[in-house]
């Protein structure tokens, strides 16, 4: 059988952990036999990134402007207890957060929907895409503790000196004080992110913020989202036959609730964070939902919206066999593979990529899964098998087809 070629490389990003393990197998049983693959390789295991003063994640990042898409396994953001674990010389960035930084990319998580593990919300059919804004409000305020009397204000000093303050807040007694802050260059890429992401997709876009009580602050998104929307996107909108809608954040979650699925809904940064947790728990398991980085100017990285499943590492190391869910890994790589079939105008890569979702989805569907669906799937005839022999089960399905 002869493999399909590829023109241009994708950027790989290796990882650490369960993931690094589950990412050699995905390559060797699902990827290589099938595809001559040309990626550009960066290895952003702990180790490596110690190693190069974590040069290699900025590395990665670059290569991603340069070829358009990447591919990311899960890795470890360190902490306290991982500086001792891998002698680190400093606490490394996390490098989600250094490779979105240097992409200022958007991230899409969707959740991969299969028979037999049903959503907890009975109305939700098709999967529903959680865009978050990664940048300031809450996650980049600064706080202060009043400790009694006394007068709160904001000031803004412009460049020539000139002042102008708002009070926040003429104290009687103790309390506390927040100054957030976004940039409406930052609102404006994560905007063209989310309309780009809706065309790509063919999906419509929901968008909602607290406009009525913040009346500058969160409007400031709803006017931004609008005159961009208005400007550039709406008559493509028009011609894709999907729509743009911006409502009330506490309407929004209503509609969500009472929806079928099946759009991108937009939030800004605290609100993407908790509805993302709620998103995905609703959908069955984080180990079901993928994530893929969308930047401004349409470069594309793709992962699995888990980490590296450290407890089944640590089983892993003792000898054991894990029931590691690999399905979202695939999923970064078909997701991959796809974007780059179309960049590249190659029918055969994008192809094989429906190929190898249709595989995975088909195994489970037939039963055969790993031990986090087993617990969540209502299939009456339900195999647990570990990752390895999980994999190898979808390459079976992957031949036939
Ligand atoms: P995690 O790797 O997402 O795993 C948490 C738990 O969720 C696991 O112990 C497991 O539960 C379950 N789980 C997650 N993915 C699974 C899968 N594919 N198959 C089966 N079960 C799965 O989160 P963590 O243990 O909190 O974090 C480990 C490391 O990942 C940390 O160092 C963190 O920095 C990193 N992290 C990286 C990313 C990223 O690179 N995008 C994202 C998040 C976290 P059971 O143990 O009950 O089976
Ligand atoms: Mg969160």
């Amino acid at each position: 059988m002869s493999k399909i070629t590829m023109t241009t490389p994708i950027v790989e990003m290796d990882g650490d952990e369960m993931t690094r393990i589950l990412w050699k197998w995905i390559k060797d049983e699902l990827i290589l036999p099938f595809v001559d693959l040309k990626s550009d390789y960066y290895d952003l295991g702990l180790e490596n990134r110690n190693a190069t003063n974590d040069k290699v994640t900025v590395d990665s990042a670059n290569a991603t402007k340069k070829y358009k898409v990447a591919v990311k396994c899960a890795t470890i953001t360190p902490n306290a207890a991982r500086m001792d674990e891998y002698n680190l010389k400093e606490m490394w960035k996390s490098p989600n957060g250094t490779i979105r930084a240097i992409l200022d990319g958007t991230v899409f998580r969707a959740p991969i929907i299969v028979k037999g593990v049903d959503p907890y919300v009975k109305t939700w059919k098709k999967p529903i895409t959680i865009a978050r804004h990664a940048y300031g409000d809450v996650y980049k305020a600064s706080e202060m503790k009043i400790p009694g009397a006394g007068k709160a204000e904001l000031v803004y000093t412009d460049c020539n000196g000139n002042e102008s303050r708002e009070l926040i807040h003429d104290f009687k007694g103790a309390g506390i004080v927040q100054g957030m802050h976004n940039l409406c260059g930052s609102i404006e890429s994560f905007a063209r992110s989310c309309f780009n992401f809706a065309l790509d997709t063919k999906q419509d876009l929901w968008f909602a913020t607290k406009d009525t009580i913040s009346k500058k602050y969160d409007h400031t998104f709803k006017d931004i989202f609008a005159e961009i929307y208005e400007k550039e996107y709406k008559a493509k909108f028009e011609e894709a036959g999907i729509e743009y809608f911006y409502t009330l954040i506490d309407d929004a979650v209503a509609r969500v609730i009472r929806s079928e699925g099946g759009y991108i809904w937009a939030c800004k940064n605290y609100d993407g964070d908790v509805m993302s947790d709620m998103v995905a728990t609703a959908f069955g398991s984080l180990s079901m939902m993928t994530s893929v980085l969308v930047s401004p100017e349409g470069n594309y990285e793709y992962e699995a919206a888990h980490g590296t499943v450290q407890r089944h590492y640590y089983k892993y190391l003792k000898g054991e066999k894990t029931s590691t869910n690999p399905i979202a890994t695939i999923f970064a790589w078909s997701g991959a593979l796809r974007k780059r079939g179309e960049f590249d105008n190659n029918k055969e890569l994008m192809e094989f990529a429906d190929k190898l979702e249709k595989a995975s989805i088909m195994t489970i569907e037939s039963g055969l899964m790993t031990g986090d669906l087993a617990l969540l799937s209502t299939l009456p005839d339900k195999q647990t098998l570990n990752s390895e022999d999980f994999i190898k089960a979808i390459r079976k399905n992957l031949e036939t087809l």
